[in-house]
C-alpha cells in the first residue's frame, strides 16, 4: 500500500540505522510526543536497533492515559444516571477512576455506548429524544475538529437533549513543562504527526528557540521513526535547534487551516488537569461561553474535588518521560491489561501496555 509498505521496510530501516550510528558521537536523550510512536517503538524493537548511545523516552501524547481521574468520576457518575445514554470511545471504558470505571456501570445495566465517533452521539440524541445523551469528548488537537463539528452541528440543529463531558488537552504546553522540569532529560522531541496535521508546524518553533531543543515531527511506521531520530540527532550533534518535519506526505506547515478555525469556533484554551501530572497552564480546551448550553459539567452540576487514590501507580512519571513502565513495581504483576491500576496500562496507546504487550519478560 502507497506510503504505507514503503514505511515498513527493514532495509531502509536498516539503512537509517547504520547512518544513524555513523553521525552519533555521545549520547542523547530523545523523547516520542505520542502513545502511537511508543508502540511503534516498542513493538519494532526500535530502541534495540539504534545506537546504544541514544535513549529515548515516552510522552504524554496518549488522550486516555492523560484524562484525570475526576473526569473519570464524573463520567461514572452521568452514566449511572437513569434517564442518561452515554457515549464514549472504547477505550474509556477500563480507564479506572477513584471507585469504579464505565465499563461497570454499564456492567450493571447503566446504558454507556460505544461509539466510533461523537456525530453517532448525535444521531443517538435524535433517535431518543426523551433520553439526556452525553458524549464523552477527550483527545488531543486530532479529536477536537471532529468535536467541535459535533458540537456546532448540535446547536446549529437546535438538539435540547445532548452535552458533551470535555477533557481537550494540547501539546505544546505539556513539553514546555517537561522541559522546565529540574531533571529533565530531554534534549530533542519526536513531535507527533498526527496533531500537526491539524495544526502544522509553527507552533513548536517558540518552544525549539526558546530552549534550544529540536524538535522534529514525525510519523508512525517504523521508517518514520528512524527517519526522525536520525533528523533529531543530526540537529543535535551540529549544536542546532529547529522544527523539522520529517512527515510531509501529511503535514503543512500552517496545518489545516479549516479544522483550526472550527477549533477556534467552539473552544476556547483553558488550564487542564493531565492524569497524574497535575494542572498545565493554558493546556486545555474547554466550551467558549457560546457553546456552554453544551456543557455537561454545568447540565449535571458536577463539581470539583480532589481525587486521591493510594495505589503504586507512577503512570505520571511515565508519562513525563522521568521512569520508564518496567521501573514501576507493579508491572505485569499486580498492574495487567486484565488488571489495570493506571490508564497507561488500559490504553491501546499506553506506554505500559505497550510495554506489556512487546517488551515484557516471561517470570
Ligand atoms: S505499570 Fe500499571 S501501576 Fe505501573 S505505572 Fe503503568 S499503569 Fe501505573
Amino acid at each position: 500500500m502507497k506510503f504505507v509498505d514503503e514505511y515498513r521496510s527493514g532495509e531502509s530501516v536498516g539503512e537509517y540505522c547504520r547512518a544513524l550510528a555513523e553521525i552519533t558521537t555521545q549520547p542523547w536523550t530523545i523523547m516520542e510526543i505520542c502513545g502511537g510512536q511508543t508502540h511503534s517503538i516498542v513493538k519494532h524493537g526500535i530502541q534495540e536497533m539504534i545506537p546504544p548511545e541514544l535513549t529515548l523516552l515516552h510522552g504524554p501524547g496518549c488522550p486516555v492515559c492523560v484524562t484525570p481521574m475526576e473526569l473519570i468520576d464524573h463520567a461514572v457518575h452521568i452514566a449511572s444516571l437513569s434517564n442518561v445514554i452515554f457515549c464514549s470511545f472504547g477505550d474509556m471504558l477500563r480507564v479506572p477512576g477513584s471507585e469504579k470505571d464505565l465499563f461497570s456501570v454499564k456492567a450493571k445495566g447503566g446504558d454507556v455506548r460505544i461509539v466510533l465517533s461523537p456525530m453517532e452521539a448525535l444521531e443517538i440524541a435524535k433517535e431518543f429524544p426523551e433520553k439526556e445523551v452525553v458524549f464523552f469528548a477527550i483527545g488531543f488537537e486530532t479529536t477536537a475538529p471532529a468535536n467541535a463539528m459535533a458540537i456546532h452541528q448540535a446547536r446549529q440543529e437546535n438538539l435540547k437533549n445532548i452535552s458533551f463531558l470535555v477533557s481537550q488537552v494540547i501539546v505544546p504546553p505539556a513539553m514546555r513543562t517537561i522541559l522546565e522540569f529540574p531533571d529533565n532529560r530531554v534534549q530533542g522531541f519526536l513531535a507527533a504527526g498526527h496533531v500537526c496535521t491539524i495544526m502544522g508546524t509553527q507552533e513548536y518553533e517558540p518552544l525549539a528557540r526558546e530552549f534550544q531543543i529540536p524538535i522534529v515531527v514525525t510519523g508512525f511506521e517504523p521508517l518514520d521513526i528512524v527517519q526522525g531520530i536520525y533528523m533529531c540527532v543530526r540537529q543535535l550533534e551540529a549544536g542546532c535547534a529547529q522544527v523539522e518535519n520529517q512527515y510531509s506526505r501529511a503535514v503543512k506547515k500552517e496545518g489545516n487551516l479549516a479544522a483550526q478555525k472550527l477549533i477556534e469556533e467552539v473552544f476556547q484554551i483553558v488550564p487542564q488537569k493531565w492524569r497524574g501530572v497535575g494542572e498545565i497552564a493554558q493546556s486545555g480546551l474547554g466550551l467558549k461561553n457560546s457553546y456552554s448550553a453544551f456543557d455537561a459539567s454545568t447540565r449535571f452540576l458536577l463539581e470539583s474535588r480532589r481525587c486521591e487514590i493510594d495505589s503504586p501507580c507512577i503512570s505520571g512519571e511515565v508519562l513525563m518521560g522521568i521512569k520508564k513502565p518496567d521501573e514501576c513495581t507493579a508491572f505485569g504483576t499486580s498492574c495487567t491489561p486484565d488488571s489495570p491500576f493506571g490508564a497507561t496500562m488500559v490504553s491501546s496507546e499506553g506506554a505500559c501496555s505497550a510495554y506489556f504487550r512487546y517488551k515484557r519478560v516471561a517470570p
